[in-house]
């Protein structure tokens, strides 16, 4: 059965199993680390988790010494290869919740992710790998974020911001964040959908809108919904 299940404690010490707050912290930091720096301060760590700096760094000195993040003076952390594994549990968790949450259960997915951010930390690891089996062992979740498999391996293709295309330039619509669901929920009332191919047919000047092309549809898309937006080049 599982080994992943979280005490109520609040603690991680030693060979204490993770808890929630262990779990949520652990995938902050891969995300801030695994989207481009490679150290993620108490300050962005503060404002993702949506927690003071203070507690930040109380945390961070439990993860220090439960071997599951390293410290780089002035820089901030990263994770451990421990810290590494937690991650990518809690990952495959999530992203596998989203994922059935809309396939199975017809959950818009602009609402998936919130449900997924409780009932990650309750998944036993043999009904994860039951929802994988039954989803056909997948590799991305309704946003486009590929998940950690059995082996918690990772398949992190590049991605661009859509923002960063020119005139002309053609790519698919890899993945999109799934932390804003106004910004979900908008993109499918345009019709838009991760998988999508688009042509950038136009950009505005000093940071205007651009205009992308999807089938026979022109779409006019602010500058912070392109930059949420990523794309890669197999399109
Ligand atoms: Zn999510």
């Amino acid at each position: 059965m599982s080994t992943n299940a979280p005490d109520q404690t609040g603690e991680t010490t030693g060979n204490r199993l993770p808890t929630a707050a262990v779990e949520d912290y652990t995938k902050a930091i891969y995300s801030l680390t695994g989207w481009g720096s490679e150290t993620a301060s108490t300050n962005d760590l503060a404002g993702k988790l949506g927690v003071k700096a203070g507690s930040v760094s109380a945390m961070i000195k439990k993860l220090d010494e439960a071997g599951l993040v390293e410290r780089v003076p002035y820089h901030g952390v990263r994770l451990t290869a421990e810290g590494t594994r937690v991650a990518m549990t809690v990952l495959r968790r999530h992203r596998l919740l989203e994922l059935f949450l809309a396939e199975v259960l017809d959950v818009p997915w602009d609402r998936v992710h919130d449900e997924a951010e409780i009932l990650e930390h309750a998944l036993s690891e043999d009904l994860t790998d039951l929802i994988s089996t039954k989803l056909g062992d997948p590799a991305f979740d309704p946003h486009g974020d590929p998940i950690p498999d059995r082996d918690l391996e990772i398949d992190e293709t590049e991605t661009a911001a859509l923002a960063e295309l020119a005139p002309g330039d053609t790519a698919r619509f890899a993945r999109v964040s799934d932390a804003n669901p106004e910004m979900l929920a908008y993109l499918s009332e345009c019709g838009i959908a991760v998988g999508d191919k688009l042509e950038l047919t136009e950009r505005q000047p000093f940071d205007g809108p651009i205009t992308v092309r999807i089938g026979g549809t022109r779409h006019v898309l602010g500058l912070t919904l392109a930059q949420a937006m990523r794309v890669d080049h197999t399109g």
